[in-house]
């Protein structure tokens, strides 16, 4: 099937396979398995940061974090559509009791640094304590302007706030923008980066940060069930990834904006984005629920919504990309 639901669909291949068999193992809830160590100090140094921690999923390394920098009764301010506020279950307020204090991302996927600094509670026993920034980058395939990130942990920085980036496509911000993965996370005092989207690994999060933050991150990871063993057998398939997975991302931007521009050929379809491995479009209401079967029969996998998201990834080629365009083209020639 040519799968374009998610960058979360992928496979591993036969050579992470190997590299997972072939992986040391200890016990890492005592500390001594030497593949997870290993990738915990790589991404780390990578990062520019202190140290590293290897969590199952990224909503686990998003949660922990929030609850290292938020106690009780504390808020963070987040994008409205942000991961951790949106698709997190509610997370940091079911499992955090942290007030989430949402604000409106523009169109670039920033939060204009007035509202942020209008959003910031006085010390005042009537409000939630203002604790944390939090930012995604990507965010919806878009690289956040470095400029605004520097502006916004700097000012989130002077109000006494901590700073998180859910970095989970931050190595598509990576290869997109050519800045290095220690630049795109400076300014951050915490940075959660995955490896089952688009560097193709099964499962997998690292958390980076200051030593103070991964150490109280460790707590709440092992509380919120997130305590493995044998994990560097996972840990081994993110290695791998960081070897073979990286630089590779430009494809999957390349066959990102061939879709693009392939859809925009077909007059029933609005292109409304593209940026990095991502492709919003609008399509006509009534033609979603036929038009996702109609791909199925053929081989594609999509979600058809009124504004559609399609992900390329390293599962795909650009003749899937072009068969997929073929495909919505017959559809609509019919
Ligand atoms: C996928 C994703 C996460 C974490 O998701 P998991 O499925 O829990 O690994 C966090 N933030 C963003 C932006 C994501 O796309």
């Amino acid at each position: 099937m040519i799968d374009l639901r998610s960058d979360t669909v992928t496979r591993p291949s036969e050579g992470m396979l190997a590299a997972m068999t072939r992986a040391e193992t200890g016990d890492d809830v005592w500390g001594d398995d030497p593949t997870v160590l290993r990738l915990q100090a790589r991404l780390a140094e990578e990062a520019g940061k202190e140290a590293g921690l290897f969590f199952p999923s990224g909503t686990q390394s998003n949660l922990a974090a929030l609850m290292a920098h938020c106690a009780r009764g504390d808020e963070y301010i987040v994008g409205q559509a942000a991961h951790t506020y949106k698709y997190e279950g509610g997370g940091a307020a079911v499992l955090g009791s942290i007030q989430p204090q949402p604000l409106d991302n523009a169109e670039d996927g920033t939060i204009a640094l007035e509202r942020i600094a209008a959003a910031i509670k006085p010390l005042d026993d009537h409000f939630a304590r203002t604790r944390l920034l939090a930012l995604e980058n990507t965010i919806g395939g878009k690289v956040l302007p470095a400029a605004y990130v520097a502006e916004a942990t700097r000012l989130a920085h002077a109000r006494g706030l901590s700073t998180h980036l859910d970095g989970a496509r931050v190595f598509n911000a990576v290869v997109a923008s050519g800045q290095s993965l220690a630049a795109l996370c400076a300014g951050f005092d915490s940075v959660s980066i995955c490896f089952s989207k688009g560097l193709g690994a099964p499962v997998g999060s690292v958390l980076v940060g200051s030593r103070a933050v991964i150490d109280v991150a460790h707590r709440w990871r092992k509380v919120l069930g997130g305590g493995m063993r044998q994990s560097g057998v996972l840990a081994a398939a993110c290695l791998y990834a960081l070897d073979h997975n990286v630089a590779r991302l430009a494809d999957d931007h390349a066959n990102a904006a061939r879709l693009a521009a392939g859809l925009a050929q077909i007059a029933q379809v609005k292109v409304m984005s593209q940026a990095t491995n991502m492709v919003f479009a609008q399509f006509p209401q009534e033609h979603c629920a036929p038009l996702e079967a109609w791909l199925k029969e053929r081989g594609v996998l999509t979600q058809m919504l009124y504004a559609s998201r399609f992900v390329t990834h390293l599962d795909l080629s650009a003749a899937d990309i072009d068969t997929f365009v073929e495909a919505v083209k017959a559809y609509f020639a019919r």
